[in-house]
């Protein structure tokens, strides 16, 4: 295996990069679901930048809006207010397929329930997004990407032959196969023992620090949050918090203080 090593020292040692651009935008974002009485908002007027180069954890009670704020600054929901700009570009401006287009050559992402295609082996299954954008795969960064993530001697395999902690790391490998901009995580360790939930967070703070990837990742774990540069906290779909690195305890006191969400109406919803 030739997963890379811990990059925390990088971190620590300031050697992280000037902060630069963002990555993503969202300005004045709201989405509400449903309608009237049943109504709920899961986002509630969101500004926040992802600078480029940079690994953002967004942590919140269940309901708070983490999954919704994934969504649309990925380009898979759009907001009903607000906007989203992802590389330098209004994502309400484009179409359904220049949506597409832009996601499959711009973001990568990584779930907690792999979401790899059972019937293909790893190597198709990393080299699929190449194929649907109908791009040719650079076979050197495919080398190098697939050596990272420690899958040489796996690439005939399909996902099940494969246990959870290699499966992530096929889908990471999958995520960065067209060097994105930006590679958003959904739990991507809530499956995982925390020994291989280690060597998945190491993987994405590498391609942080190394290939100056932006990294935005949903997590309920505190351990996981703590391999970010930054936490931002969000409550009743707003941003409650935005924190730089805190420590592990200190996540997990911020966590304990956050309530549950709450329809428009106001009921509470647990
Ligand atoms: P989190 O990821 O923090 O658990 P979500 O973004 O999934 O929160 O959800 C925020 C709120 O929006 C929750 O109350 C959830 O029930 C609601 N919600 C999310 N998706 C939908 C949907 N497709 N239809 C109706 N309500 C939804």
């Amino acid at each position: 295996m030739n997963l890379v090593h811990a990059t925390t020292q990088s971190r620590a040692s300031g050697s992280a990069h000037e902060v630069s651009a963002a990555a993503i935008t969202l300005q004045g974002v709201r989405k509400t679901y449903g309608r009237g009485d049943s109504a709920v908002r899961a986002l509630d007027g969101v500004d926040i930048d992802f600078h480029a180069g940079t690994f953002t954890a967004v942590m919140g009670p269940s309901g708070s809006g983490k999954s919704t704020l994934l969504q649309c600054a990925a380009g898979l929901d759009r907001p009903d207010a607000g906007s989203v700009w992802l590389a330098g570009t209004d994502l309400s401006t484009l179409s359904e397929t220049a949506l597409t287009k832009m996601r499959r050559t711009r973001v990568g992402f990584v779930f907690q329930a792999f979401n790899l295609v059972s019937a293909l082996n790893v190597r198709d299954n990393i080299l699929l997004p190449s194929r649907l954008a109908h791009s040719r795969p650079d076979r050197r960064w495919l080398a190098e990407v697939v050596a990272r993530v420690g899958l040489d001697g796996r690439m005939r395999h399909r996902p099940a032959q494969l246990s959870g902690g290699e499966q992530q790391r096929v889908a990471i490998a999958r995520a960065l196969s067209v060097r994105p901009d930006v590679i958003f995580c959904d739990e991507p360790t809530g499956a995982l023992d925390t020994r291989t939930a280690a060597q998945v967070l190491t993987l994405l703070r590498h391609s942080v620090d190394v290939d100056r990837q932006t990294v935005v990742m949903v997590t309920h774990d505190p351990v996981a949050a703590s391999y970010a540069d930054r936490v931002v906290f969000l409550a009743d779909g707003r941003i409650a918090d935005d924190t730089p690195a805190p420590g592990v305890d200190a996540i997990a006191e911020r966590l304990a203080h956050l309530g549950g969400r709450r329809s428009v109406g106001g009921a509470a919803q647990w």
